[in-house]
C-alpha cells in the first residue's frame, strides 16, 4: 500500500484545516455527560455543519449520498478533525459509523433514500438493539421475537446496553423471525422507529455519571415489513456486515485522539518532574510506538475496505479493536502515574475518559471474542466449540 499523499490530497488537507480553523472557535462547549438531550442537539448541529461544508459521509459511496472520497482523504479527515480538537461523532456514532454504512451496502434504493440523508444531515440519531440479557457475546442466542402479521412484524422482547437509546429516533434491531430454524438462520435485521407504540426506554447510569446506555422493552411493537434490511431470516449475514464496520472502521479517529492525549501527558510529565523516571519514560515511549502502529493498521484496514469487491472491512478489524481497546486503557493508566493525586480530580475531563476506557475491551465484542475471531478467521485455527 502506498502511504504517501498526493498533491491533491494535501490540497484537501489544507482546505479542511482552513475550514476547521474558521469554524471551531465559534462552537460552544459540549454539554455535560449527563445531559443527553443537550448532547444530541450539539452533536446534530456539528453534523449539520459538516454536511453543509461537504464533509458529511466523506467515505460513503456517492449513490448513498456520500462524497465518495478516497480512503486517504477519509484518513486525512479523521486525522485533521482530531488534531484540531473538533467535536467527537458522539450520538451520531451508530448512524454514521455502522447502521448507515450497513444500509448503504445492504439496503434497497428506497431504504437508502429514506434513511441515509437524515443521518448525514444530523437529523436522525440511531441506536443499536443487538445485545440481550442472555445474548451478548453469544449474539445468535437472541430471543426477541418478531411474528409476521400482514404487512408488519409484531416485535416482543427486551434489549440491553443500548447506547444513545434515550435520544435515538431509529434502532437497528435484531429479531428472531423463525424460532424453528438453526439459531444463526432465523434472525432478521429491522429498522425500528423508537417512537412506535410499545417501545419503553429505561436509562442506565454509568460509573462516569452518564445515562449513555438504556434497557429497551418491546411490547408488541409493529414494525413494517418494508423496514427489514436484507431478506427475512438472513439477518445474521447483515449483522456480520454491521459488526465489521463497527470493529473495523468505527474507532479509527480515536487513535489520533489517543496520540494527542499522549503528547499532552509527555508535556505534563516534563513540567511536573515525572519525566525523570526512566520506567515511566519507557512506558510512554512504548505507547507512542503502539499508537503509531495502530494508525498504520488503520490505514491498511480502511484502504482494504475500499478495494474492488470490498466495501466491507474484514476480520482484520478485530485485530485493530483488540489492540486499540487495550492500548487505550494502558494510556489512561499511564496518565494516572503522570498526574499522581490529580488522577482523582473528578472535574477533569480525562478522569471521565479513564473511566469510560474500561468499557472498551467489552463494547463492540469483548477481547476474548476478538481473539476467537482472529484465531479462527485469520490464523485458521480450529473452532473452540
Ligand atoms: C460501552 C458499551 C457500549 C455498548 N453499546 C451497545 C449497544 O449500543 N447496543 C448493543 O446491542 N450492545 C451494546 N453493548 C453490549 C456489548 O456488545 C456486550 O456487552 C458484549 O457483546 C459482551 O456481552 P455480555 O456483556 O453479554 O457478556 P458475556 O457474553 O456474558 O461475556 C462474559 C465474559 O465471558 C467471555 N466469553 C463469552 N463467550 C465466550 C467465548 N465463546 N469464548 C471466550 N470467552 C467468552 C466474554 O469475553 C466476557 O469476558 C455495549 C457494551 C459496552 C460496554
Amino acid at each position: 500500500m502506498d502511504l504517501t499523499y498526493t498533491e491533491e490530497e494535501e490540497a484537501f488537507r489544507a482546505r479542511l484545516r482552513a475550514w476547521l480553523a474558521k469554524v471551531l472557535p465559534t462552537l460552544p462547549a459540549r454539554p455535560a455527560a449527563a445531559d443527553w438531550p443537550g448532547r444530541r442537539a450539539y452533536d446534530a448541529a456539528w453534523q449539520r455543519m459538516l454536511y453543509d461544508a461537504g464533509y458529511a459521509g466523506l467515505h460513503w459511496p456517492r449513490d448513498a449520498g456520500g462524497q465518495g472520497a478516497t480512503p486517504t482523504q477519509h484518513l486525512i479527515f479523521l486525522e485533521e478533525t482530531e488534531l484540531a480538537g473538533a467535536p467527537y461523532v458522539g450520538a451520531n456514532f451508530v448512524g454514521l459509523l455502522h447502521a448507515g454504512p450497513t444500509i448503504a451496502v445492504e439496503g434497497g434504493s428506497e431504504q437508502r433514500a429514506r434513511w441515509l440523508p437524515p443521518i448525514l444531515r444530523g437529523d436522525a440519531i440511531w441506536c443499536q438493539g443487538f445485545s440481550e440479557p442472555d445474548a451478548g457475546s453469544d449474539l445468535a442466542a437472541l430471543r426477541t421475537k418478531a411474528v409476521r402479521d400482514g404487512d408488519a412484524y409484531v416485535v416482543t422482547g427486551s434489549k440491553i446496553w443500548t447506547s444513545h437509546a434515550e435520544v435515538a429516533d431509529w434502532c437497528e434491531l435484531l429479531v428472531r423471525t423463525d424460532p424453528a430454524a438453526p439459531r444463526h438462520r432465523g434472525i432478521s435485521w429491522l429498522a425500528m422507529p423508537m417512537d412506535a407504540p410499545g417501545v419503553t426506554v429505561r436509562p442506565l447510569r454509568t460509573l462516569a455519571g452518564s445515562t449513555e446506555f438504556a434497557e429497551l422493552f418491546l411490547d408488541e411493537v409493529r414494525v413494517p415489513v418494508g423496514n427489514r434490511v436484507g431478506a427475512e431470516n438472513d439477518g445474521w449475514r447483515v449483522t456480520m456486515v454491521t459488526l465489521s464496520f463497527e470493529r473495523g472502521t468505527a474507532f479509527v479517529g480515536e487513535v489520533v485522539a489517543c496520540r494527542r492525549v499522549l503528547g499532552a501527558l509527555a508535556r505534563t510529565a516534563r513540567a511536573n518532574g515525572r519525566w525523570d523516571d526512566a520506567v515511566l519514560r519507557r512506558r510512554l515511549g512504548r505507547l507512542s510506538a503502539e499508537f503509531t502502529a495502530l494508525w498504520r493498521l488503520t490505514q491498511w484496514n480502511v484502504s482494504a475496505a475500499r478495494q474492488p469487491g470490498g466495501g466491507v472491512p474484514g476480520a482484520g478489524g478485530s485485530v485493530f479493536k483488540l489492540r486499540y481497546s487495550h492500548a487505550r486503557q494502558e494510556l489512561y493508566d499511564a496518565a494516572a502515574e503522570v498526574l499522581g493525586a490529580g488522577a482523582l480530580d473528578a472535574d477533569q475531563e480525562w478522569v471521565a475518559d479513564r473511566l469510560s476506557s474500561l468499557s472498551y475491551t467489552i463494547a463492540a465484542g469483548t477481547s476474548q471474542i476478538q481473539r476467537n475471531i482472529v484465531a479462527e478467521r485469520i490464523l485458521g485455527l480450529p473452532k473452540g466449540r
